[in-house]
């Protein structure tokens, strides 16, 4: 039988107090029935021995000749209501054979005490009996008569103790009575006690319930000092450190969810069963999978799982390349093995998109530049060569050949220059000087400079600006901003073409904008020109000697940018394009945002 705790605090007070009250019961019970009876039988003895003087004396009185025996035998029935009369007592008298001869009552139950008597004859001395004769207890007492050291028979008395009985049955029934009202109220504070007992433990159930729920919050309230206090406290502090933990382990959690989340590759992480134990939010970017919970959520994604079946089956790294939504992927697996746990797997995912991308740009580059450092040093060699072999002695020749030994030489001197700015962008270690200047005076000296190069492509390029206050500026980088630009535009120009080259303030800002009407800048294009060594077509404007590295436009956006400028593009195919270079006044940079708030 399954009995709560309650149930069984109440029980046990019960047990506990029926057995002491029947302790109780027992012992009032025989303590009073043991010290009415130790009364009675002394006070038969006392009325026996008063008894038997009283019979010696009376049988000495009576004055005839027989024995004292047959003295007593003839007085008997007197002897015994006189006696009877004095103790009040039933007295009987029998002789020495044990043969009833007188009796105080005319009762019929003297043949009870018969038993008594021969007991008092083999023994010659007292005996005392208890009968319970219809419900009250009798004293039944014999004792020998001598007189003068002769037996002259035996007297008995039927002492009644009702009145014990009665004291007996009174004290019963108000124990019973106190003892039903005491239990009565030691189960009504049984219940009591007990709820008072189990509200602690109730409540550390209901807390154990509301931890397990995920609620660590939470403290138990209980004002004893006693072991439940104890408990309760001890219970306490278990959930302020597990809170404690719990929340640690949670920041712990998040910092490396920060992690994850901030690294630059996809991460996966699996155990044994292909169970994801965590990822990053690349895994939906690249895969376009949602919340994956195992490897086998990947359904179109068959080398993430070929990649955990080979390190499953114990290979320790494994890396690949594969091409997935337009991305290069580089995929690393790796084993994770701590000891003590089971080994789980990693598999990191690199995007190298750009990376491939800039890795193609530079060969690219380096077979563009090796194209262009060919070109002019073979033209070189050759002419060299010639002279040498031939030994030209022709000045025409000899002038001509110098020339373009000359001007291919300026070439690879070009070249090589546009490298080592390029290098030193990437260095970060670009020197700038910069001066106040006249943006108008520098363009115009740039137009001139390009002049030449515009006739000899049949270009015209025409300058116009207004007045246009200071800038701060490198004269020479920014010179060569305007000269790549405008060289760009003379090359992509078509003969007979215009370039306008127009210079602005707009908004405390210098905006100079170089228009061509040559082939313009797809819009694909146009996001990708700025990039180092990218370049459009190879062979688009190959004309002699205006081969490109991709580098221009590159190193006036680095240019620019360090002057707090910006750079634009407007182009459309067919239609001509136009760049815009935008660069703060003198003033915008030294008050900066403070001009609009005097105004
Ligand atoms: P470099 O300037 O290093 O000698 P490049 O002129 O080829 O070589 P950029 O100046 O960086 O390199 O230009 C990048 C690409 O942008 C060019 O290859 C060209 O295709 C395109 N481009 C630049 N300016 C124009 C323009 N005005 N019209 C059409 N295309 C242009
Ligand atoms: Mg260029």
């Amino acid at each position: 039988m399954h009995l709560s705790y309650r149930a069984r605090l109440i029980l046990y007070n019960f047990i506990l107090f029926a057995f002491s009250f029947l302790l109780i019961f027992f012992c009032v019970f025989q303590g009073t029935s043991y010290y009415y009876i130790n009364q009675t039988k002394n006070l038969l003895m006392e009325i026996s021995r008063d008894s038997s003087l009283y019979i010696s004396q009376e049988l000495k009185t009576i004055n005839d000749d027989s024995t004292l025996e047959n003295r007593f035998i003839s007085n008997s029935l007197y002897l015994s209501h006189s006696i009877s009369a004095t103790e009040s007592t039933r007295t009987l008298l029998y002789d020495v054979n044990g043969i009833l001869i007188a009796d105080s009552s005319t009762l019929t139950t003297s043949a009870s005490l018969d038993t008594e008597v021969n007991l008092s004859r083999s023994q010659n001395a007292p005996v005392f009996t208890l009968k319970q004769i219809n419900n009250t207890t009798y004293a039944y007492f014999t004792a020998p008569i001598t007189v003068d050291e002769t037996l002259i028979g035996y007297l008995g008395f039927v002492y009644s103790l009702r009145e014990m009985d009665v004291f007996l049955s009174h004290v019963a029934f108000f124990m019973w009575l106190s003892g039903s009202l005491a239990l009565f109220l030691i189960v009504m504070l049984s219940f009591r006690f007990a709820s008072n007992f189990i509200r602690p433990i109730k409540d550390l159930t209901k807390i154990s319930e509301e931890i397990n729920e995920g609620n660590y919050n939470l403290a138990i309230y209980y004002k004893h000092q006693d072991e439940i206090g104890e408990l309760t406290k001890a219970f306490n502090v278990m959930i302020t450190n597990n809170n404690n933990m719990i929340i640690q382990l949670d920041s712990e959690r998040k910092r490396l969810a920060g992690v994850l989340a901030s690294l630059d590759d996809g991460l996966l992480a699996l155990d044994q069963n292909g169970n994801i134990i965590t990822s990053n939010r690349y895994i939906k970017t690249y895969f376009n999978v949602t919340s994956p919970k195992s490897i086998y959520d990947f359904q179109y994604q068959s080398f993430l799982r070929d990649i955990f079946d080979r390190l499953k089956n114990g290979k320790d790294h494994i890396q690949e390349e594969i091409d997935c939504n337009d991305r290069n992927l580089l995929l690393i697996g790796s084993p994770i093995r701590e000891k003590g746990f089971e080994e789980n797997y990693m598999i990191i995912i690199r995007n190298m998109t750009a990376a491939k991308h800039i890795q193609d740009e530079q060969r690219k580059f380096i077979s563009s530049v090796s194209h262009e450092l060919r070109t002019p040093l073979t033209t070189i060699i050759g002419y060299t060569d010639m002279l040498t072999r031939r030994q030209v002695v022709d000045p025409e020749i000899l002038n001509r050949s110098l020339n373009t030994i000359n001007r291919e030489g300026h070439r690879l001197l070009r070249l090589v220059d546009t490298l080592l700015n390029v290098n030193k962008f990437d260095k970060a270690e670009f020197d700038f000087k910069k001066t106040n200047l006249n943006i108008v005076i520098l363009l115009s000296e740039v137009v001139e400079q390009m002049q030449i190069k515009a006739s000899q492509s049949e270009v015209e390029i025409n300058y116009r600006s207004e007045d246009l206050p200071e800038v701060l500026g490198d004269y020479d980088r920014l010179q060569q901003v305007f000269i790549n630009i405008i060289h760009n535009a003379i090359k992509y120009s078509n003969p007979g073409d215009i370039i306008d080259v127009v210079s602005t303030l707009e908004d405390r800002h210098i905006i100079v904008s170089i228009r061509d009407y040559g082939p313009g800048i797809s819009d694909i294009e146009q996001n990708r020109i700025f990039n180092a060594f990218y370049r459009v077509e190879e062979d688009r404007s190959r004309a002699p000697g205006e081969g490109g590295s991709g580098l221009g436009l590159y190193i006036v956006k680095q240019i620019v940018e360090k002057h707090d400028g910006q750079i634009q593009i407007e182009s459309q195919v067919g239609e001509g394009t136009n760049i815009i270079v935008t660069l703060p006044i003198l003033e915008e940079l030294i008050y900066g945002g403070d001009k609009d708030e005097t105004l």
